[in-house]
């Protein structure tokens, strides 16, 4: 992708009342020498990319621009997550989580053909594996009709191996519409449209402030805000940050309360060896533990023929940490001293130790799949990769579930939109989150 890169600034970093000829000379190598951005959008995710798509297709004079940490754009969760194209099934009717995945099922299958994305309606399969989960299938289903799922079918007992001839389980929910793409492909496309329209980006731009450019002269009549990065800055009248594992952060740069805080939590996949793959021909899911956010391990078929296995839930010890070697000394200090975990862990100090046992001892999960697909042994899988999520947990220990937007406070904070909580499946309703996001921007912003 030909993304434009701010390489060439280089200028030593800039105080928070910048001086406007050092904002003029910083923007240097953007499109417009000395212009100021109309919209600057933080986080090249695909929250952040579907945003700047949208923006710029009902407005189509703005002059915008993505900053983006990395050398790529969806390098984290929009890069790590299980591929499912979700239904909307689980979540609370009325919701901003339901109505927005629906929508965006339906906007993302479209997206999809009109742009020759490859993906599959393989259907998915929510199995029950007790008589007490059984009954909760009925809660399930009556969610997911209640939250509009297109087509929702209930499977008994015997009829299982009709849509998976070797699973096995009590009763089950069908949902013909779920389906598997690769979203950081998706996400690049839209990236890609926004900049046929004339939108940037810039990568390599990790942003660590904002403040009020102030003119040379003093006079505040034109008062951008000037977003800045190590050696560089951009001005702008407007942002949207989509921070994902850092939005508590960017939040809080514009005066916005420090809660809710980012806890990150590591979802890794085990790896069905390809002698086996023939066992999974769709997504199998268990019913889910009501008081978790997570849909438990389930099994999925991804585009390159791979059948993952996963995704568990463990505290990450650091905001990108992938690994258990990977460790953050801020991040860690940062949750140490966060009332919000210890109380969460408190409320669940076994499912969560199990969750830590079962990924050192990665053997142990299988236990789990075999009750779904019994022919899978230990001896068929192998540790895969892993994503991890930007969960926003209260002070109280809450894992918050649904969006959340934010503004900071002061003349810069009500020119400022933060996204601080986008838990999946916002991949599935990026194209539903954009449209609500860019309605609230044409509102507060007066676009
Ligand atoms: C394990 C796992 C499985 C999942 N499975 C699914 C699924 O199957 N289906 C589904 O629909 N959803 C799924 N999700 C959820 C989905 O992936 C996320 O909700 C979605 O990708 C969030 O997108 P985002 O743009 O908000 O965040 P991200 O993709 O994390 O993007 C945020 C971007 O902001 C950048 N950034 C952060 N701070 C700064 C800064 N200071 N300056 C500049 N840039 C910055 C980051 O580098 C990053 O690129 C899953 C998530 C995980 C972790």
């Amino acid at each position: 992708m030909a993304a434009s890169i701010l390489n060439s600034l280089t200028r030593p970093m800039v105080s928070p009342n910048l001086n406007y000829s050092i904002c003029r000379y910083a923007c240097a190598s953007s499109k417009d020498p000395c212009g100021i951005y109309d919209l600057v959008i933080v986080g090249g995710g695909i929250v952040g990319c579907a945003t700047a798509r949208e923006m710029l297709s009902r407005h189509p004079n703005l002059k915008m621009v993505i900053v983006e940490k990395e050398s790529a754009l969806a390098k984290h969760q929009t890069g790590h997550n299980s591929g499912v194209v979700h239904a909307g099934i689980y979540y609370k009717p009325g919701s901003m989580k339901a109505k927005l995945c629906v929508e965006g099922l339906k906007l993302s299958y479209d997206y999809f053909c009109k742009n020759d994305i490859p993906h599959k309606k393989i259907g998915k399969l929510i199995v029950a594996q007790s008589p007490q989960q059984a009954k909760m299938i009925d809660t399930l289903f009556e969610r997911g009709t209640k939250n509009n799922v297109p087509d929702l079918q209930l499977v008994e007992k015997d009829c299982i191996s009709n849509y998976e001839p070797k699973c096995r389980g009590e009763r089950a929910i069908w949902s013909p519409w779920t389906g598997i793409v690769d979203w950081s492909v998706v996400c690049k496309h839209f990236a890609e449209d926004f900049q046929k329209m004339g939108g940037e980006i810039f990568l390599n731009y990790e942003v660590n402030g904002f403040a009020e450019m102030v003119e040379s002269t003093g006079s505040r009549e034109l008062v951008p805000i000037v977003v800045q990065s190590k050696h560089k800055c951009i001005a702008t009248k407007y942002v949207l940050t989509c921070g994902g594992l850092y939005s508590d952060r960017l939040a809080v740069m514009t005066g916005c309360d420090v809660n809710p805080r980012i806890v990150p939590f590591r979802g890794e996949y085990l790896l069905l060896d390809p002698s086996k793959r023939h066992l999974c021909t769709t997504n199998i899911y268990p019913v889910p533990e009501p008081r978790l956010p997570f849909l438990g391990v389930h099994f999925t078929p991804r585009m390159n023929g791979e059948i993952w296995l996963g995704p568990n839930a463990v505290l990450a010890l650091a905001r990108e940490g992938y690994k258990w070697s990977n460790i953050n000394i801020k991040d860690c200090i940062e949750m140490a001293m966060f009332p919000g975990l210890y109380k969460l862990a408190f409320k669940y100090f076994i499912p969560g130790m199990t969750e830590v046992i079962k990924s050192i001892f990665y053997p142990l999960a299988v236990k789990d799949l075999q009750k779904f697909i019994p022919e899978v042994t230990y001896k068929d899988v192998k540790r895969g990769p892993a994503g991890v999520r930007a969960q926003a947990l209260d002070k109280n220990g809450n894992l918050v579930d649904d969006f959340i937007f934010d503004n900071g406070t002061g003349s810069i904070g009500s020119r400022v939109l933060h996204c601080r909580n986008a838990p999946s499946p916002a991949a599935t309703s990026s194209l539903a989150i954009a449209k609500h996001i860019s309605d609230k921007m044409d509102e507060d912003f007066k676009f």
